[in-house]
């Protein structure tokens, strides 16, 4: 079936990046200027610090337009399209921990489900209809094989994973109403490792939730072991198998996305999954770290993380069929680059 049809080539394009301090937003913001577009920032420094503008100038030699506002205020969000002629979206702004939307789930849909609308009110007040979504791996649950395709079932299991359903629910609802619209909706797997200058990184505030910081501040020192959850799951040696993808791969398959909807028309809005499609046990990232870092890693052995799956990868085919996108780091480049920032950068920015 042919899902798309092809449209005139664009230019140079300006792109509303929300979340574009964050993780994942400011190194994408990177890619993006890397690839000739113009990326423009709005972030409410919720979980991110302005200070990582002048990082992303350093890189990049631009320093990019900065517009410190809360998604769900529409009147300031309005602003921002009225001054500037913006194409698209990426939408990454959002809270993203699950232990804490499950302890407090109104948090969570308040936060993420309001700021997509209001988002989404906006751009259709200015006709802007291209917007790439954050999705999450977690929309799968426990999926019943591996590698996950994007046909496999969703099954949500907390407030974090139904608010991206949701999400793309809304997204899916706003195509229908408009079939103008063109939509891609990214599953991220896992997300690690730093921009390979060691400027930029990951910068969790609090105590890390994710194994990837926690193994990198066991490194430098912040804390004195890594606590691997369960080592009873029937993986390769016991420990939980995910999808680790280097965030500068990741950052570039948005410019693939971005690129993809400038030039078709997706016939329905598309899910895509992004990751590397292998599975890496908790030991062998523990290994890696050791390894790229030169450090002796403690842990101990507990008991399994409420709500953790066994084993959770990526079938990456519709990706590179789509987006002719793929991931080009290994693991030894995550963990290289994650252990470059955080050892330049033990306190974070
Ligand atoms: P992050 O917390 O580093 O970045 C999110 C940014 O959004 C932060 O800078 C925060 O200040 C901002 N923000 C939150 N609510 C806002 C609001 N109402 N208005 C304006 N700004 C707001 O997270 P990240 O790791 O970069 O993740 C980016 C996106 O990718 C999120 O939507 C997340 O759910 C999704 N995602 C992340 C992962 C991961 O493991 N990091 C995995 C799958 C999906
Ligand atoms: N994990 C761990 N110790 C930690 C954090 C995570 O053993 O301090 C394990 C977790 O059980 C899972 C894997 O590492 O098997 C990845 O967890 P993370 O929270 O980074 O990502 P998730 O896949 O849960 O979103």
């Amino acid at each position: 079936m042919n899902l798309e049809r092809r449209t005139k080539k664009s230019s140079k394009r300006s792109v509303l990046v929300t979340g574009g301090t964050g993780y994942i937003g400011s190194h994408t913001v990177v890619a993006l200027i890397a690839a000739g577009y113009n990326p423009i920032i709005a972030d409410n420094l919720s979980n991110s610090k302005a200070s990582v503008l002048k990082r992303i100038e350093k890189i990049t030699g631009k320093l990019p337009l900065f517009y410190k506002i809360d998604l769900r205020n529409t009147t300031a969000l309005n602003k921002i399209f009225q001054k500037n002629s913006i194409t698209s979206v990426i939408h990454f702004a959002g809270f993203k921990a699950v232990g804490e939307s499950v302890a407090e789930p109104l948090k969570y849909y308040e936060n993420n489900i309001q700021s997509a609308i209001s988002l989404c009110k906006v751009m259709d007040r200015h006709k802007v209809k291209k917007i790439i979504f954050s999705s999450s791996a977690s929309v799968y649950g426990e999926a019943s094989a591996n590698p996950i395709k994007e046909s496999s079932a969703t099954a949500t299991t907390n407030p974090y994973a139904h608010t991206k359903l949701i999400i793309e629910e809304i997204l899916k609802s706003v195509y229908v109403a408009d079939p103008e619209w063109r939509i891609a909706l990214l599953r991220y797997f896992n997300p690690v490792g730093a921009h390979e200058s060691g400027l930029m990184g990951e910068d969790p505030q609090g105590i890390p939730n994710n194994l990837m910081p926690y193994i990198s501040q066991v490194a430098v020192g912040r804390h004195k072991k890594v606590n691997i959850f369960g080592n009873d799951y029937p993986t390769v040696d016991g420990t939980g198998v995910r999808d680790y993808i280097h965030v500068m791969d990741l950052a570039e398959g948005h410019v693939a996305a971005l690129k993809k909807i400038d030039t078709t028309i997706f016939s329905v809005p598309r899910v895509i999954n992004l990751g590397t499609g292998k599975g890496r046990s908790v030991m062998e990232i523990l290994r890696a770290f050791e390894k790229a870092s030169g450090k002796v890693i403690s842990y101990r052995i507990t008991k399994r993380r409420p709500g953790d799956i066994a084993v959770c990868y990526a079938d990456t085919k519709l990706a590179k069929k789509i987006l002719g996108w793929k991931t080009k780091r290994n693991l030894a480049d995550m963990c290289n680059d994650a252990w470059r920032w955080q050892s330049q950068n033990p306190k974070g920015y």
